[in-house]
């Protein structure tokens, strides 16, 4: 095991991580470590911490898995997913911050043209960018084949936009973003089609203001007649759902691993709370029920973790990897529902009050079932694959 990271090493959890991956993690920890007093401001203040953006892709976030011919760090998934579960277990805000705009960056570096990377993908992966990702509308979350926004094909080229996205994160902070849009809603899916769109193209958010990762924006994104250029189309045209795809396994593992970090940042409270507070004369921890709860959270967490990493060890061995992608994604996902449910139990009546960590993890692990697809569309697409009917329309 390397020594580079010192202390950090000790970590238990990184037992049989790579050194070169021990030493990726301990740079993360050592940042995030150093942020408690801003989480603790932003999260009371609902402020999304732009000055951070640039530090965390320095130490890998975002441009961890592009590879290095676009200027990324071409890490492996498992590393990429290990840094999401640091990202968890210091603040969950940051896990769903740095995954969009990993999604962004490895759609340009997929699909991007060396004009488009050259704009959009190289000032993203240095920080001075920022951008979101939009397909969902009031009336297509899980159906996102219903996209309405439009994309009307103009006579000159290029293209206009009129529609409205929904929960759209960080739109309000960003600089630009990625749109699917219809360019004929009779083709149905086969219409629809990805644009690169820059705030001064005139686009308008709304934020609405939501009950986890609170250092995060949701916003409706509304474009009335917005006009883009033909150089604007990311990918082929007719071809934006499949390119949504092409970042789908990464996502869920990286929300995954988020989720395992969430559920170690409520093993690592709890385990001090039942140490540390004293009823009927003894430590919590002295109670055989007490034990229980705190055993049932890192039981959960750690098979949690081995779902993750053993997913991302498909996707790195190049095997079809979207059942065990779907598998982490909605197990890790119902996990730190549990366990932050079962970590607040722990501490009693100070694990539900505002300002408390444990109060924060159980609110963002409540996140973690709907976006990337809702567990009940994991298990969907997982029945799919087990048993050859599909029981989704
Ligand atoms: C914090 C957060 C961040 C987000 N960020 C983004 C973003 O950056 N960009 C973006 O485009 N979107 C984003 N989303 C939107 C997200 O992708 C959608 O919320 C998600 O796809 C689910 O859609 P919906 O909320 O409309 O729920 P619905 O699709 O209306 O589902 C409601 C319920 O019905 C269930 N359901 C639906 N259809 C079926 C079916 N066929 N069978 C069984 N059950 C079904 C669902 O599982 C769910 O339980 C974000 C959402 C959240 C919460």
């Amino acid at each position: 095991m390397s020594g580079a990271t010192g202390a950090l090493t000790a970590d238990p959890t990184w037992d049989l991580l790579e050194d070169d991956t021990i030493v990726i993690l301990g740079r993360a920890r050592e940042y995030l470590s150093g942020l408690t007093d801003l989480i603790e401001e932003c999260e009371r203040d609902r402020r999304f911490p732009a000055e951070i953006v640039r530090p965390l892709v320095d130490v890998g976030f975002i441009r961890g898995p592009i590879p290095i011919s676009d200027g990324g760090l071409g890490l492996t998934h498992l590393q990429s997913a290990s840094l999401m579960e640091e990202a968890g277990r210091a603040w969950a805000s940051i896990r769903t911050t740095t995954n969009i705009m990993t999604l962004v960056a490895e759609l340009l570096s997929h699909a991007g043209t060396p004009d488009q990377k050259k704009e959009f993908l190289t000032p993203l992966l240095s920080g001075d960018r920022l951008g979101w990702f939009a397909i969902t509308e009031r009336e297509a979350g899980s159906d996102a084949g219903a996209v309405a926004t439009r994309a009307e094909p103009l006579p000159g080229g290029g293209y206009r936009l009129s529609g409205v996205k929904s929960y759209i994160t960080n739109a309000n902070h960003g600089d630009f973003g990625i749109v699917l849009a219809t360019v004929d809603p009779n083709l149905g899916s086969r219409g629809i089609t990805a644009f690169l769109v820059e705030r001064s193209d005139g686009y308008r958010t709304i934020e609405h203001p939501h009950m986890p990762v609170r250092a995060v924006s949701s916003c409706d994104v509304e474009l009335d007649r917005v006009v883009v250029g033909p150089d604007r189309v990311l990918g082929e045209v007719g071809r934006g759902l499949s390119l949504a795809m092409h970042g789908v396994n990464g996502g869920r593992l990286n929300v995954s691993a988020g989720c395992v970090g969430i559920a170690q940042a409520c093993l690592d409270a709890s385990r001090t709370h039942v140490t540390t507070r004293k009823q009927f004369g003894k430590q919590l921890a002295e109670f055989q029920l007490v034990q229980k709860m705190v055993v049932d959270i890192a039981t959960r967490t750690a098979a949690a973790r081995e779902l993750y990493r053993s997913s991302a060890r498909l996707l790195d061995s190049g095997i079809d990897a979207r059942v065990a992608c779907s598998m982490a994604k909605y197990f890790c996902a119902e996990t730190a529902v549990a366990v932050a449910t079962e970590a607040v139990q722990v501490h009693g009546a100070i694990g539900l009050t505002e300002g408390h960590p444990v109060e924060r993890f159980f609110r963002d692990a409540r996140e973690a079932t709907i976006p990337e697809g809702t567990s009940q569309m994991q298990i969907l697409q997982i029945g799919r694959a087990l048993l050859g009917v599909s029981a989704l329309r």
